[in-house]
């Protein structure tokens, strides 16, 4: 119960009301055996003091009317009836319980719908006749008032109602009772015969006792919670009904007071009495009608709340997939039951498959976090649907898991390969085609050699990440300890930045095709591991981002270059090629990297118009970094988009974006030169770039074939092995002097 309180505190406006009624229900049921017990207990003993000839047990006082065994016998029966449920006995009891009520149901029928001869049948029927005649010899009054058996009716027909699942009904059958028995009372203590003599002191306390365990048997529903509602509502309606009782009680003490008083206008029968009695019953119970359909709506709340937190506490709120730590207690049950099963190469055993959205922040940064959620729904409907029966659930962020109690590790890798094809369907962005790709990692326990699968998956992930993504990889127990290295360089990375001459950066020229000039160098960056000697920038730059270093490395990058080209600035002034950078999209996003860059350049007093920033593609995907390069083309700086054509963005989008070059990707010239339809489109983008005005560099040029095509194309400029490595500063100093690369051939250059 408390667990649920502070749960239900939560509700906006509702919650602490909702919260008293579920504490106040825990009384139901007593109520409910000690109303059923009175009840027969009374019943019965009037049956007994028949038995035994002891009047007080059927007439409390000479002048009260006494109640017929018929009465006894019927309340009896409704006693047992209403007991079982309280005493939580079982079908059998049941059932006997049931035959009561019908039986009791019956009796009363017929001196309900026989008045006259059922009067006098019934004395007949009873085993007591002669103490009944004798009574009557001795000129009082003892038939079944039909008051009393109307009530007693009610009270059948309310029990059966509530068999039929209707508790709000039977409660008003039972409440209808309470009312016909309270007219009685508001009738002794006015001394109105009439009322009063109608129904027997015990009659009225044993039916009483039976219209209480009746209110109670379902106090979960309709009025009845509202009433024993610890809440406002609740308080509400026992005030009201105590009120009205309390007047009801005082109304009836005041005539029997003042009734035959000279000069006060009040009817001189207990009519008044009746009436005010029904109306003000009925009102209140109105009332607390309207008061228990309050109750019932904070009620459909409370089930909506409670619905809605299980769902948080095992759905994923944006997904509907399920949480990470629901999908660790699946985990956990699945090991526990898929222990020592199978055997051979195709074992089936437990497996974990991470799968991680590559590139997916640029998506939040470009379109905004609604179309990021957006695609994050559309992943995961994909991967449901891949995964089938697997569960599936979203770890956070981008991360996602299918987890499978019992597969080969063939099916797993099947699985894996089917959810990276599910995802790079395009998907649907404001209309445009956006694709993404995804890593995998896969742990299967007969591969994991007894790893946590969840951060066998992790590391295999990481892996998958780190070979340029879009793709899944099997873990294998080494890969922990690659994991391990990674997090170590990541450390030592932070060390490095604040170290000097760890971190140093390379230059390599770009040739114009034409005269073999060099146009530009391009810096790329070289970190030397004090331990583990060098570390290749794509590595380590990937750490960078995943990391957050990435805006410091680059700056420390960009501090390097710019110092390198006011050094070659001062020695040969003007005649100086290019400096290219690579920027990082983190760059953009995390920091200012067109304002970093300007003010190194005023501390050297060196003009933009020396540096090209070289960008990948994803860096187009962000809308700030878009704003950020048109500036930077503003300022003077030159933009290159690079790697081109194993982005993901359109060629329709070139002419939108804010560039001065494209270097075309290695693996662009190297299909090229293997086919045909390759060399077709190459050309055909060369040509697309030069009407947009772009200059078209091919990197990675290696031989003499690729240079052949590259002319043929029309390529503007090269860079690659074929001309020169990238080198120290020291180095290029010769090629700079020369000014050209000549016919140089790689053997000279290494
Ligand atoms: P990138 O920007 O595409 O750089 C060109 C890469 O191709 C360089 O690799 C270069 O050494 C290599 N390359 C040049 N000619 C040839 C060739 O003929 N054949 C082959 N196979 N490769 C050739 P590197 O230096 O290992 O850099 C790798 C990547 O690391 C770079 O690719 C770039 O994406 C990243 N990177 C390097 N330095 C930086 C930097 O300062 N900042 C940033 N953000 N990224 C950097
Ligand atoms: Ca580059
Ligand atoms: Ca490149």
């Amino acid at each position: 119960m408390e667990r649920v309180s502070t749960r239900i505190l939560k509700l906006p406006r509702f919650g602490a009301e909702v919260l008293s009624i579920d504490r106040a229900f825990k009384s139901g049921p007593l109520f409910r055996l000690v109303g059923a017990a009175v009840g027969t207990l009374v019943g019965m003993l009037v049956l007994a003091g028949y038995a035994v000839h002891f009047e007080p047990a059927w007439r409390l006082r000479p002048d009260l009317p006494a109640t017929h065994p018929y009465t006894a016998l019927c309340i009896v029966l409704l006693g047992l009836g209403l007991l079982p449920r309280a005493l939580r006995s079982g079908m059998g009891w049941r059932r006997a319980a049931r035959g009561a009520i019908v039986l009791a149901i019956v009796l009363l029928l017929i001196r309900v719908t026989v008045p006259l001869s059922g009067a006098r049948l019934l004395d007949a029927m009873t085993p007591f006749a002669k103490t009944v005649a004798a009574e009557r010899a001795a000129g009082k009054t003892l038939t079944m008032g039909i008051a009393a058996s109307w009530a007693l009716l009610l009270l059948g027909f309310g029990e059966v109602l509530r068999w039929a699942r209707r508790p709000v009904l039977s409660q008003v059958f039972a409440a209808s009772a309470l009312g016909l028995l309270f007219m009685a009372v508001t009738g002794y203590l006015a001394s109105l015969r009439s009322f009063h003599g109608t129904i027997a002191p015990a009659t009225l306390l044993g039916t009483g006792s039976l219209a209480v365990a009746l209110l109670f048997a379902t106090p979960r529903h309709g009025f009845m919670r509202a009433l024993t509602a610890s809440s406002a509502p609740g308080r509400l309606a026992r005030v009201l009904l105590g009120c009205s009782t309390a007047f009801m009680l005082a109304m009836g003490w005041v005539m029997s007071r003042r009734i035959d008083a000279p000069g006060i206008p009040l009817p001189a029968d207990g009519a008044l009495l009746v009436y005010q009695t029904a109306i003000i019953l009925a009102l209140t119970w109105a009332i607390v009608t309207v008061i228990t359909m309050r109750a019932d709506q904070l009620d459909r709340y409370r089930g909506l709340a409670e619905r809605l937190l299980e769902r948080t506490a095992t759905r994923d709120a944006l997904t509907g997939l399920l949480t990470r730590n629901q999908l660790t207690r699946l985990r956990s049950a699945g090991s526990a039951g898929s222990a020592g099963n199978g055997g051979g190469s195709q074992r089936q055993a437990a497996a974990n498959l991470l799968i991680d959205l590559d590139r997916f922040r640029t998506v939040n940064e470009a379109f905004g976090p609604a179309e990021g959620d957006r695609l994050l729904v559309e992943a995961a409907r994909r991967l449901r649907r891949v995964a089938g029966d697997q569960p599936v659930a979203r770890l956070g962020g981008d991360e996602f898991a299918i987890y499978c109690a019992r597969t080969t590790l063939a099916e797993a890798e099947r699985l894996g390969a089917a959810a990276i094809q599910a995802l790079a369907t395009p998907f649907d962005i404001r209309g445009r085609r956006f694709r993404l790709t995804a890593s995998v990692g896969i742990a299967h326990a007969e591969r994991s050699a007894g790893a946590d699968l969840q951060q066998a998956a992790d590391d295999a992930m990481h892996v998958a990440k780190d070979l340029g993504g879009s793709r899944s990889v099997v873990f294998a127990p080494e890969m922990h300890e690659m994991r391990k290295l990674q997090i170590e360089l990541e450390q030592d990375l932070h060390e490095a930045l604040r170290r000097e001459g760890e971190l140093s950066l390379h230059y390599q020229p770009v040739v114009r095709v034409k005269d073999h000039q060099i146009l530009a160098v391009e810096a790329l960056a070289r970190w030397e591991h004090p331990r583990l000697g060098p570390i290749a920038p794509d590595r380590f730059i990937r750490i960078a981002e995943t990391s957050g270093l990435m805006v410091a490395l680059g700056n420390k990058l960009m501090q390097i270059a710019v110092r390198q080209a006011a050094a070659w600035e001062a020695d040969r002034p003007g005649s100086c090629p290019l400096m290219n950078i690579n920027v990082s999209s983190a760059q953009f996003v995390d920091g200012d990297v067109v304002s970093d860059l300007v003010d190194l350049l005023r501390q050297h007093s060196l003009s933009p118009d020396r540096f090209c920033i070289e960008i990948t593609e994803s860096v187009f995907a962000t809308e700030p970094a878009v704003r950020a390069l048109e500036r930077a083309r503003r300022l003077g700086f030159r933009v290159a988009m690079d790697d081109f054509g194993v982005g993901y963005s359109t060629l329709s989008q070139l002419p939108r974006l804010p560039l001065t070059s494209v270097k075309l990707d290695r693996s662009f010239i190297v299909n090229a030169t293997e086919s045909e339809g390759d060399a077709a489109i190459f050309g055909a983008i060369t040509q697309l770039a030069h009407a947009l005005d772009l200059v078209v560099i091919a990197e990675g040029v290696e031989t003499k074939p690729q240079l052949d095509l590259i002319v043929a194309c029309g390529c503007d400029a090269v860079q690659g092995y074929l001309f020169a490595r990238p080198m120290r500063p020291e180095a290029l100093k010769v090629w700079l002097e020369r000014g050209y690369v000549g016919d140089a051939s790689p053997s000279q250059l290494a």
